[in-house]
């Protein structure tokens, strides 16, 4: 039996133009991304060209409004192009999907004017946007966050530290939630702070178990002054906008978690095809046949849930429990399909020669991003049975 060369998604896609978009970014994927993707990540290099190139496809703002540079279309093509790049390479979709979360304050609490004036770069003038949220000492309980932003006539003064920040450091523009009011989620806003503001510093990147070439390092804010101009939404509205945008990122989360599940699938088929033990392919025994297809059907299965809770967000419905349901599902399954990748190539899995063990170290981090999924199921069970009593 030769080896299955993988086939390209049979998507469900609502237009032509969605058609084509889809097209268009496989194009991209194929030829400027996959190729260079393994060597960039072993070595830790941010591939920032390839984000500059996607603003200049129009690729950065797909889910925002086109009046402002954006690309106009639904959750539901947005979240399939968003796996198609993370099959690519995750530090790229899972890249783009954290723009979009550091675009959706202004896009959706900013006023007119912040949004004529800012979001055209945001959306497609080439900015790079980081969101900043977590702090050293506040990941799941995030509304106990200590970054502080004191006024002072019409400016503000931000300080404090902002942990795990994807793009830390290469970022032109931080959406940062900090505290203006007093403890808790009320007592916290939202500004849209430039990457390169005085007193704005970022530390040496962490060193991660994957998505090596995904700068993730802390910001500091060490007195930067921001004008009221740049508040984004109401005084003590800033965690409800973040947590907005959260719901949103989730499903990017899950869409990336697809997409690394699928690229892993690929490669153990077209592996376990071309492989002969016992003188047949190995994909000719029970054993493998029967993995192989668990996780073509976990795949579908998170496919069917992220899109689920995108048309119910593009239909203008509540979509909150689905999201969390499509991010604590799909990446829980990417974890195991990209275990069971490893288990098909047998000891080749295990190493760098092929890229299964890569996608197993980047499925983990999907896992633990934009709310763990221990908070996702909290979140789950207090749409089921309210809130905790204490
Ligand atoms: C690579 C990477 C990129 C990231 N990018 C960003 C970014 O761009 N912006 C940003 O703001 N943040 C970012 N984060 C931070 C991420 O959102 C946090 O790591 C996450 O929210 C968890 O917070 P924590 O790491 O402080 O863990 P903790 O909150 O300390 O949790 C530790 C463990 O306790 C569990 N736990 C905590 N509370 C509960 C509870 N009530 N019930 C059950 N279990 C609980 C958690 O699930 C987890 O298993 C990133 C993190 C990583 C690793």
């Amino acid at each position: 039996m030769p080896d299955r060369a993988p086939q390209p998604v049979d998507r469900q896609l609502p237009t032509d133009e969605a058609r084509d978009l889809i097209s268009l970014v496989r194009d991209i994927a194929q030829r400027e991304i996959a190729p260079k993707a393994a060597e960039e990540e072993d070595a830790g290099h941010f591939p920032r060209e390839v984000f500059t190139l996607l603003s200049e496809s129009g690729l950065l703002g797909l889910p925002y409004d086109s009046e402002y540079g954006g690309g106009d279309q639904p959750y539901e093509v947005y979240l399939q192009v968003l796996e198609e790049l993370a099959a690519a390479r995750l530090t790229v979709g899972l890249g783009v999907s954290v723009h979009s979360l550091a675009c959706h304050a202004l896009a959706n609490y900013g006023t007119k004017e912040q949004q004529v004036e800012h979001l055209p770069d945001m959306l497609g003038g080439g900015l790079l946007g980081a969101y900043c949220l977590s702090e050293p000492a506040s990941g799941s309980d995030a509304a106990s966050l200590r970054t502080k932003a004191v006024r002072d006539g019409d400016d503000w003064v931000l300080t404090g530290t902002k942990a795990w920040i994807t793009h830390g450091g290469v970022a032109d523009f931080c959406t940062v939630l900090a505290r203006t009011g007093g403890e808790g989620a009320r007592g916290i806003t939202a500004f849209l702070v430039p990457g390169d503001s005085d007193g704005l510093s970022a530390a040496v990147p962490e060193k991660k178990m994957g998505m090596k070439g995904s700068p993730t390092a802390q910001v500091h804010f060490d007195g930067v002054w921001i004008p009221d101009g740049r508040r984004i939404g109401e005084e003590g509205q800033g965690f409800a906008i973040a947590l907005s945008a959260l719901d949103s990122g989730r499903l990017g989360i899950a869409a990336c978690a697809v997409g690394v599940a699928q690229a892993a699938l690929d490669e153990a088929v077209a592996y376990a095809t071309g492989r002969e033990q016992f003188g047949r392919p190995i994909a000719d025994f029970q054993g493998l046949r029967f993995m192989l297809a668990d996780m073509a059907t976990r795949i579908e299965a998170g496919r069917s849930l992220y899109l689920t809770a995108a048309r119910l967000r593009d239909a203008g419905r509540p979509f909150a429990r689905q999201a969390a349901m499509a991010k604590l599902f799909c990446t829980d399954n990417a974890m195991q399909v990209t275990i069971d990748a490893v288990q098909v190539l047998g000891g080749y899995g295990y190493t760098a020669d092929f890229p299964v063990e890569r996608y197993m170290r980047e499925a983990k981090v999907l896992q633990i991003v934009e709310g763990t999924n221990q908070i996702q199921r909290m979140v789950i069970a207090r749409h089921l049975a309210g809130p905790e009593s204490r």
